[in-house]
């Protein structure tokens, strides 16, 4: 429903929550964040209910200061509103974590698949089948750029991901296919959102990713490429927003 990302200097875990208060209008029924620590590991924490319950909860029994983050409100469309069902899923080894937006037509016969080549499933969702084929290619490719190329050539539907690896610490990886995901340009951080509102507190200069665009963002780099790898220029606009 609602999606952010961050790499840049700032604590990640209040940029997330920020921005995912930004995108509070949409409504949602769960929240959740994921950041890459500096000793390299992804730390998660997610709750059903409102943004509040999760800010409460990483208020108590805080998440470790990673530079590197993502975040999402869910709106929940395969597997009922838990904990367990929110987003991010983890992948198979724990080291990644992918956050998703919109329905993955085919995961019935996806997850059948992995579930027959070993995999173990934690949740009712659609989208753990993304995050298990990421695990999956990131042991071929070792790379996440890569690994999430491969992974959005199995995937009917609509999506926009996003996805951490602990083995790239400093890196955001996303990808858009019928539905919305922006840049936004910073001084050594950069953003993405399904939204320019989950940004618009740090920035307002941003770029546009088209169709069955890919995007990897690191504090000082921003890339764009098409789904066969090819890089693609993307276009540059203001946000204007009465705040
Ligand atoms: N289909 C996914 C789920 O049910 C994502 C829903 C959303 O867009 O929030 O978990």
């Amino acid at each position: 429903c609602g999606i952010v990302g961050y790499v840049g200097s700032r604590s990640s875990v209040d940029v997330l929550v920020n921005g995912l208060r930004r995108l509070e209008y949409r409504g949602y029924d769960s929240a959740g964040v994921a950041v890459v620590d500096d000793e390299g590991s992804v730390r998660s924490r997610k709750r059903a209910g409102r943004l509040q319950v999760l800010a409460t909860d990483l208020a108590e029994d805080s998440l470790p200061e990673g530079r590197t983050g993502i975040g999402h409100t869910r709106w929940a469309t395969h597997g009922g509103p838990t904990d367990g069902n929110a987003h991010p899923h983890l992948g198979d080894d724990g080291k990644l974590a992918l956050i998703h937006n919109g329905i993955i037509e085919n995961f019935a016969a996806l997850k059948a698949e992995l579930v027959s080549q070993g995999f173990v499933f934690q949740s009712e969702t659609d989208t753990e089948v993304a995050a298990v084929l990421l695990g999956r290619e990131f042991q071929r490719t070792r790379e996440l750029r890569a690994a999430m190329l491969a992974t959005v050539a199995h995937l009917h539907g609509a999506f926009t991901l996003l996805a951490v690896h602990a083995d790239q610490p400093g890196l955001v990886v996303g990808a858009r296919r019928n539905s919305p995901l922006v840049i936004g340009l910073g001084e050594h951080e950069n953003f993405l959102g399904s939204d320019v509102a989950a940004f618009v507190e740090y920035t307002r200069n941003a770029l546009a990713i088209g169709q069955d665009q890919m995007v990897a963002i690191t504090a000082d780099t921003v890339e764009v490429f098409d789904f066969d790898g090819t890089p693609v220029e993307a276009t540059p606009f203001e946000v204007a927003w009465d705040a």
